[in-house]
């Protein structure tokens, strides 16, 4: 099973990956996560980067397509296996260019599960969304509360605000989601690949509705 998951941010691409991941033993290749993983490098790439991030912009095709590649062709551990891409692609440059390069190994994608949400569903759950900065594990300052405040009950590790989530840059990415990500949707639709999601559901309501729509 190969397949990407869309959606704007804050749909809840993030918790609903996690839970995948640990029923269904998918691998999760989120870009959001690699190139967070590039800037703790503290590297010249690293640094372009996070003023990219940092104004909601994105980071472009080549070097996420680079990374990606590095790991759904190059790398076999994973290539050979069920995986899901969050975050990626982006752009329809991105979705051209992973639907070529998945063409040369003769493993295309399944589906594309696009999570549908309301915007002030998005604003709410983005601007308490606080993550752990060991495991990643995703909580929220009223939904969903860790035990003991800004510590992650799964490995104790400091959970924190990403610098992407406060208002100016949530509504940067916004617009960018809708001038260059939704077109993505159309560029699937005509490959009969779309399988829609509420993303107005909470996490468990969302993986019931995910395995009814891939099965
Ligand atoms: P969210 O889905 O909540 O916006 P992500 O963690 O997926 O968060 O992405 C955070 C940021 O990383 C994006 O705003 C963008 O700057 C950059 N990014 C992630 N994936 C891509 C991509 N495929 N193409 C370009 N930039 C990306």
């Amino acid at each position: 099973m190969r397949f990407v998951l869309l959606g704007p941010p804050g749909a809840g691409k993030g918790s609903l990956a996690a839970i995948i991941k640990e029923q269904l033993s998918v691998v999760h290749l989120s870009t959001g996560d690699m190139l967070r993983e590039e800037i703790k490098k503290n590297s010249p790439l690293g640094l372009e980067i996070k003023s990219l991030i940092e104004k909601g912009s994105l980071v472009s095709d080549d070097i996420v397509t680079k990374l990606i590649k590095s790991k759904v062709v190059d790398d076999l551990s994973i290539s050979a296996k069920s995986y899901m891409l969050d975050g990626y692609p982006r752009t329809v440059t991105q979705a051209q260019d992973l639907d070529n390069m998945l063409k040369l190994v003769s493993k295309p994608l399944d589906f594309v599960v696009n999570m549908e949400a309301h915007l002030d569903l998005i604003l709410e759950r983005l601007a308490g969304r606080r993550v752990c900065r060991k495991c990643g594990e995703i909580y929220h300052l009223t939904n969903k509360r860790p035990k003991v405040t800004g510590i992650c009950d799964a490995c104790a590790g400091e959970l924190y605000q990403r610098s992407d989530d406060n208002e100016e840059t949530i509504k940067k990415r916004m617009d960018v989601y809708m001038t260059s990500t939704q077109p993505i949707i159309d560029y699937y639709a005509k490959q009969g690949k779309v399988r829609i999601l509420n993303g107005n559901l909470d996490t468990a309501d969302l993986f019931k509705q995910f395995l009814t729509v891939t099965r």
